[in-house]
């Protein structure tokens, strides 16, 4: 199976239209709620494609906890390993959407905020069945250096996503990771230099590398996305879709990136299998709800 250790959030969406000033109350339009968070959305990215998926992560007793592991539940994920946490709230993001698609978001971490030791135990039992790890970093970055710590001493992949972008990592994470997924924004505060077309793409991944890493996966969203490894560096170019909404985007990449190694596939395939579940992804609203499912994926990429 593919693990996920990280985030589950709960998204909570108002749409108004305009965004509202300190003190200001608005009436908005629409109200949507739906289930989130990067770790949860790898997760159930990999399940529609039909990788046996365990999700390891915390939920709130009381706030939508039940919810949230229903919906990765009905998407196919394991959630015997979500930890229901009876004294703190769920992850929550609250989200204000104007007309223009200018946002305004207020995270709480929550149950994801007080993911520990505890958690990394019930990973580390589950890791001897395993091929590859996802982590995120929407988790305390101690867990996530833990966690790549008590995979490294089985052969499993560790796959990172550095999102949402960090300021700097550690470094003692960089050599423990095989495949680091930075896209454009996340890219550049690692690196340090603007990452915004291939070329500099390239020389981020590069220094990626330097810094440890195994292989460097720059996502330039509609552009495509650089691959580097000691032995290759190459470009994928996005599937050309009529994009209406990114959300969610990348943590269809990662899955599709990781269900193409589980698969064995070439890494060159698993890139395009990834750039193919982003592309999907960006062609539907939503968070979850824009995944493909296995049916959908391999009808796109037999076009
Ligand atoms: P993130 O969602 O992490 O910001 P990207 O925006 O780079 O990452 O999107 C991840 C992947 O989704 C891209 O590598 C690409 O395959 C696909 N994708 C994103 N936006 C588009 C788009 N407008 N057209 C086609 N593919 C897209």
């Amino acid at each position: 199976s593919i693990i996920v250790f990280g985030s589950i959030n709960i998204d909570l969406v108002a749409t108004a239209p305009r965004l509202p000033a300190p003190g200001e109350t608005l009436l908005g339009e629409d109200f949507f709620k739906m289930s989130g968070g990067k770790g949860a959305n790898q997760a159930v990215a990999l399940a529609r494609l039909g990788i046996p998926t365990q999700m390891v992560g915390r939920v709130g007793a009381h706030n939508f906890g039940a919810e949230l592991i229903h919906d990765l539940q009905v998407s196919g994920v394991q959630t015997d390993n979500i930890f229901v946490d009876e004294t703190v709230s769920s992850g929550v993001a609250l989200i204000t959407v104007d007309y223009a698609g200018e946002n305004q978001i207020v995270v709480i971490p929550g149950a994801n905020g007080c993911v520990n030791q505890e958690d990394i135990e019930r990973l580390s039992y589950l890791l001897p069945t395993a091929t590859a790890l996802l982590l995120q970093l929407e988790i305390p970055i101690t867990a996530v250096v833990a966690a790549a710590q008590a995979a490294r001493s089985t052969n499993i992949t560790i796959i990172l996503d550095p999102a949402p972008a960090p300021s700097n990592l550690p470094d003692e994470l960089y050599p423990l990771v095989d495949i680091i997924t930075p896209n454009e924004v996340e890219a550049g505060q690692l690196v340090g230099f603007a990452v915004d077309n291939e070329v500099a793409a390239t020389k981020a991944a590069a220094v990626l590398l330097q810094r440890g890493v195994k292989c460097a996966i720059v996502k330039l969203g509609a552009k495509g996305v650089v691959c580097a490894t000691a032995e290759e560096t190459f470009f994928v170019p996005a599937f050309p879709v009529h994009a209406v909404d990114t959300v969610a985007a990348g943590d269809a990449f990662n899955g599709g990136l990781a269900a193409a190694l589980f698969a064995g596939l070439s890494l060159r395939q698993a890139v395009v299998w990834g750039a193919a579940a982003g592309s999907l992804a960006a062609t539907k609203l939503g968070s979850q709800t824009s995944l493909p499912n296995r049916w959908t994926f391999d009808a796109f990429l037999k076009e």
